[in-house]
């Protein structure tokens, strides 16, 4: 997953960027509250002239990216409970996650992301808060539940285990996976393998006629010196 940072600007309107030097002590999660918006669009609302609300958040999750729109030591107004010295707003990191799209993706990319941020904070998930936590409102309310909450209880597990599993130095399933086809791809980039046949009818043999003592290249090389005999041909 990309993490990119693109700040909206200090005096963005309805006081979106309120500028309040922060020093977080938990993270807040919530949903965005809405089915179609990707991370781009929610980052693109926060400075379209149409949207008229005193409403921010720090960084928006979806299946692709996660992005910083607020810097995290500066307080965004998310929580919905005022502008205390000790409110959500002023002490909390928000984070929006995505409905859009693949939202099992958008999840696993949020538990990745927040388990990131509690680990480099040296924090547990006793620090993680629902926007519920702060105000009451039913978000993230893709984890409500009819009030069960079943989803945020869900969501704090899979955040305890990936600290956990981490903390162990292990590599998830998935991690693995990934490795795996990373190298096989290596592995397969760097393989020499004769002329294959595009080269052979373009070029008429596979060692141009003895030039080459031992044609074996990789598919990259192959391509490398097709390129350099088209423009000395020219
Ligand atoms: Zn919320």
């Amino acid at each position: 997953m990309l993490y990119r940072k693109d700040p909206i600007p200090k005096g963005t309107a309805n006081n979106r960027r309120p500028g309040y030097s922060m020093s977080p002590t938990t993270i807040t999660i919530h949903n965005t509250g809405n089915p179609s918006s990707t991370a781009d669009n929610e980052r693109s609302w926060l400075t379209n002239p149409g949207n008229t609300r005193t409403a921010s958040f720090h960084i928006v999750v979806d299946s692709k990216e996660a992005i910083e729109c607020i810097p995290l030591n500066e307080n965004a107004w998310h929580a919905g409970d005022g502008s205390g010295a000790a409110s959500g707003n002023r002490t909390s990191i928000s984070i929006e996650i995505c409905e859009s799209g693949d939202y099992a993706k958008n999840l696993d990319n949020a538990v990745q992301l927040v388990a990131g941020m509690l680990r480099e904070r040296g924090w547990g998930v006793d620090r993680l808060r629902r926007h519920w936590d702060w105000s009451k409102k039913i978000c993230p309310r893709l984890m409500y539940d009819g009030g069960k909450w079943t989803g945020w209880f869900d969501f704090k597990n899979r955040v305890a285990a990936e600290l956990a599993g981490k903390d162990e130095g292990k590599v998830t399933k998935q991690e693995y996976e990934a490795m795996e086809k990373r190298i096989a791809k290596l592995e397969e980039d760097n393989k020499l393998v004769p002329a294959p046949k595009w080269f052979i009818s373009e070029f008429g043999s596979p060692d141009l006629k003895g030039l080459i003592a031992d044609p074996q290249l990789t598919t990259e090389g192959w391509r490398t010196l097709a390129i350099g005999l088209r423009s000395s041909r020219k």
